[in-house]
């Protein structure tokens, strides 16, 4: 038995960020940059207005209420045709550059137009430099946008579209296939015979995969038989920057994973029992020359769920560039127990999370607790780390790793 912190050592010494493509701005959200990224472009590029109104020559305002003569009209995109003089306005809109001649602009609303909009009537003093915008204000030519190793947000990527940046030298998303092992397993929607059970991992995992900004991969199944799970492997190492599969790592007699990832990996892979629960039996390897990472989890679901928040997630934000590997993890006061035995293993349970009027985080168990009960852990948005003891009671203060800061609307039958 090892700990979980051995358990993800091992697995992270084997493994390095992917190799950097370019991918367009709009495609690089989540991603994580390789390069980094320095403005080609000053923003804004010219000086402009900041708002509808009228531009004008701040000195003409200086004496008190004045009019002025409107010598054209200029919208966003285009340039003016003629000067500012004394005495003289220009109609303008937002973002439209402003003409020569001017050096502020009077919002629309603080004007007087008359009717036929030759002239309008300014009341107060404007100063040189209002309600203009100017070159480099947001962004100046060499200014370092984003540096290596940031992931990139919705706001970056407008900022690097607003640049010009065609591409950009970012980690690629890893491709992560998932298949199921198990004899029991039928296909998704076919009549069962009796005992057999539907899948519920491989669906699981593509959502967790893609909810965390992979790219899921769908391997299928493969009986409990070394060669059909040998050739899901290798179909999945031909597309996949890593592969995860379920079930199989246990010691039952036909828990063929582990031998199949050590046959592929030869001396880089391990059979492991984690010292967790649950989760125990994890099985992994790297294959091939690419170090292709295998995660062989048990296959309970909610195993398979905590086998990949704790040993996979973090592996695979290795592979994409992040250096934040783990989860958020935070204090929450308890609402219910999480009373457990002594048995050498950190206990992983599943919490609903939630601020409440204290402005604290509370967390509350499901009173139902088993590795094959999913759905009594379905509406969890954080994983309560209960280490080795008795456990905690209710008001006591437990750490746990935040999987969603926002619960769903329902809540777990607390464990009453
Ligand atoms: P194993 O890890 O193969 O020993 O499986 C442990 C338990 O998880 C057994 O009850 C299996 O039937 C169940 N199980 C295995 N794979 C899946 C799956 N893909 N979906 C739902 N349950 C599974
Ligand atoms: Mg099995």
């Amino acid at each position: 038995v090892i700990s979980l912190e051995d358990a993800q050592h091992y697995v992270r010494q084997w493994l390095a960020p992917l190799a950097p493509v370019d991918l367009a701005p709009a495609e690089s959200l989540g991603c994580v940059v390789a390069d980094d990224l320095v403005a080609l472009e000053a923003v804004p590029g010219f000086v402009n207005s900041a708002m509808d109104g009228y531009a004008l020559r701040s000195s003409d305002t200086r004496n008190g209420p004045v009019q002025l003569t409107v010598v054209g009209s200029i919208l966003a995109g285009e340039v003016a045709a003629t000067t500012v003089d004394a005495g003289e306005a220009m109609r303008i809109m937002t973002g439209a550059p402003l003409p020569d001649g001017a050096d502020c602009v009077c919002m629309i609303e603080e004007v007087e137009v008359d009717p036929g909009g030759t002239q309008v009537s300014i009341g107060r003093v404007v100063e040189p430099g209002e309600c203009i915008r100017r070159p480099g204000d947001d962004v100046q030519v060499g200014q370092l946008l984003a540096r290596r190793g940031v992931e990139l947000g919705p706001a970056q990527v407008g900022v690097l579209s607003g640049q010009g940046y065609a591409t950009v030298s970012v980690h690629p998303r890893p491709r992560v296939g998932v298949l199921s092992t198990g004899h029991e397993l039928a296909d998704a929607s076919a009549p069962m015979r009796p005992g057999q059970i539907r899948d519920s991992n491989r669906p699981m995992l593509l959502a967790l995969l893609r909810r965390s900004g992979f790219v899921p991969v769908d391997l299928g199944t493969a009986e409990d038989q070394p060669d059909a799970i040998t050739e899901r492997f290798g179909a999945g190492l031909e597309s996949c920057d890593a592969i995860i599969s379920t079930g199989g790592v246990s010691v039952g007699d036909a828990d063929h994973v582990k031998g199949v990832i050590g046959a592929l990996c030869g001396d880089r892979a391990r059979s492991m029992q984690v010292a967790i629960k649950p989760g125990k039996p994890f099985a992994f390897g790297v294959a091939g020359e690419a170090s292709t990472p295998l995660f062989g989890l048990a296959g309970n679901p909610v195993s398979t769920y905590v086998g990949f928040e704790m040993l996979v997630r973090p592996a695979l934000r290795l592979l994409a560039g992040q250096s934040t590997l783990d989860r958020l993890t935070v204090n929450m006061v308890l609402d219910t127990p999480l009373a457990r035995q002594p048995d050498g293993k950190l206990h992983l349970v599943f919490v609903v999370a939630r601020f409440l009027e204290d402005g604290r985080l509370h967390a509350q168990s499901s009173a139902r607790r088993g590795s094959h009960l999913l759905n009594a852990v379905a509406d969890a948005n954080a994983i309560a780390l209960v280490p080795e003891g008795t456990g905690y009671g209710v008001g006591e203060i437990v750490r746990a790793l935040v999987l969603d800061p926002e619960p769903s609307s329902a809540t777990l039958d607390a464990g009453t």
